[in-house]
């Protein structure tokens, strides 16, 4: 009875719909929960089971035929089922323990990985749809929006990985490209546009063109894929990795329209929207314009002494943890200032434990977060939400800017670029005009990190040498537990 029921309900194209609008709606909700660091893990939890509940919809409907009655060979406990469940029973640990392992510092790596992933996907299913004679059956319903998701999905794939390669070191992380590459480019895209004009003619027309043609298409897309990646420096990398996020999103919706698949439609224009935002939001708080990302060339990992280096003067101050303490227990205000060198050092518990410390002899701590902090939008705020500080001490950019000028110490713990001066007062650098925390306007700086490597964007930082500041050398988390120490002891 109850199996009756089943079917009959699988066959009845509104419950299918019903199913979808449930996991849109998950979707959805779930997506809002990501705005705040406490209700993010619940609101992506939430959008994992509407996932879910879209893909099994999904498997569900190759059971049916037109009229609702099962297709031989489809479907539960037919041949797709099983290749199926053998790509779950694979690609589900693989997944899981690899988002397990990864460490925060590493994530845009593994989203570059995941998401050229997807791309790949789309690029495999605009072929397999082409072989499947689709094309044609749909006409150019189906055949464009699968050439356009069969181009964007592969540039998305390979893309990703060099920009997984670049983020991981396995290649050298410079802007690397060949005189005249945005012509070759050019000539590349041309190529594969014109492929793509004669398979749709072709189409259109009834026919269908040798399967070389389409072959030829992801050799093309593949190579403009690398190409444009590689010329891109380190610095623009996270902003590049969430516009192949929002290419990826894109051409899963085009794959959606081909396969008249609303859930791929929804699912593929929500990250199609939100990677667009996000490379939005990014590029603005960086100062850089998308065009001038992909024309590449900015920022690769070089140590000390680039483009910005000539016109600093001064000296580097050396100081101690027991002098670090000192000057901070006296103070009024203590604005903490983290960047990636914290998220490296893991430093956020024993960041926690000195602002109680301050706390304690009635110092009043603050941080300040830059939006580009850290190698991913709102890394600072997981970071330090993961320590449980107080969401009411963070402090955004625009609202704590106005208070370093009354602000007795900042603490700059392995923040570097997002603190650079050069980026208000000399128009030579290649960060100027980037929005910056003002810690140069506090009465005294006080810097942990290592050495004097320099940041993301491989320029020198004149803060650091300013006769206000003075830095403590060491790994952020040894020298703030030292600091920790000095002040219980005062
Ligand atoms: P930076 O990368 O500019 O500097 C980090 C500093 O941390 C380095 O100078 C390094 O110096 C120090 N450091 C590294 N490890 C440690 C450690 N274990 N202990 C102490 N210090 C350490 O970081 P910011 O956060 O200031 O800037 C972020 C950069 O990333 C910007 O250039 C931004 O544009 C870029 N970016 C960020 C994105 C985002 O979404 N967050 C997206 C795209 C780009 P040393 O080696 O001497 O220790």
């Amino acid at each position: 009875m109850s199996s009756t029921l089943g079917a009959s309900l699988i066959h009845d194209a509104n419950f299918i719909y019903g199913l979808y609008i449930v996991a849109f709606a998950l979707f959805i909700y779930g997506l809002s929960g990501l705005t705040g660091p406490k209700t993010a893990v619940r609101g992506n939890r939430i959008a994992a089971v509407g996932m879910v509940i879209a893909v099994v919809t999904t498997l569900l409907i190759p059971a049916l035929d037109p009229d609702g009655e099962a297709i031989p060979g489809f479907g539960i406990g037919g041949l797709d089922w099983a290749v199926i469940a053998g790509a779950v029973i694979v690609g589900a640990p693989l997944g899981w323990a690899s988002a397990k392992k990864v460490k925060m510092t590493a994530m845009p790596q593994m989203v570059a990985l995941f998401n050229g992933v997807g791309g790949g996907t789309v690029a495999l299913i605009a072929w397999i749809e082409f072989r499947r004679r689709t094309y044609i059956e749909g006409d150019l319903e189906v055949a464009i929006p699968s050439l356009f998701a069969l181009i964007v999905g592969s540039v998305s794939f390979w893309g990703s990985n060099v920009a997984f390669a670049k983020l991981q070191e396995l290649v050298d992380g410079k802007p690397r490209g060949l005189p005249g590459q945005q012509y070759f480019n050019l000539i590349l895209l041309l190529g594969a546009l014109g492929i793509s004009a004669f398979i749709a003619v072709k189409t259109s027309q009834g026919d269908q063109p040798s399967e070389l043609f389409v072959i030829g298409l992801l050799l093309i897309t593949g190579v403009l894929g690398l190409m444009l990646v590689f010329p891109i420096g380190g610095a623009d990398m996270p902003v590049v990795i969430s516009l192949l996020n929002a290419f990826t999103g894109l051409s899963a919706a085009a794959m959606g329209v081909a396969l008249d698949n609303t859930a791929l439609i929804v699912a593929g224009m929500i990250v199609g929207a939100s990677g667009t935002i996000l490379t939005n939001q990014m590029a603005v708080a960086m100062n850089r314009t998308i065009p001038a990302i992909i024309a590449g060339g900015f920022g690769g990992g070089d140590t000390g002494g680039g483009s910005g280096a000539p016109g600093v003067e001064g000296v580097m101050r050396a100081t101690s943890s027991s002098d670090a303490a000192i000057q901070m227990a006296y103070a009024n205000q203590v604005v903490i200032v983290p960047g990636y060198g914290l998220a490296v050092a893991q430093a956020q518990h024993t960041v926690r434990e000195l602002a109680k410390e301050l706390e304690k002899r009635g110092v009043e701590v603050k941080y300040a977060i830059h939006p580009v902090a850290g190698r991913m939008p709102g890394h600072m705020n997981v970071l330090l939400a993961e320590a449980d500080v107080p969401y009411d001490q963070l402090k955004e950019m625009e609202e704590i800017n106005g208070d370093f000028a009354r602000t007795d110490v900042s603490l700059v713990i392995g923040a570097n670029d997002v603190t650079n001066p050069a980026a208000n007062d000399d128009p030579g650098s290649p960060i100027y005009g980037m929005p910056i925390l003002n810690v140069n306007e506090s009465k005294s700086t006080i810097v942990l990190k290592r050495g004097r490597g320099s940041g993301y964007a491989g320029i020198e930082n004149p803060l650091f040498f300013d006769p206000k500041t003075s830095m403590l050398f060491g790994d952020a988390k040894s020298s703030v537990a030292d600091i920790v120490k000095e002040l219980q002891e005062l």
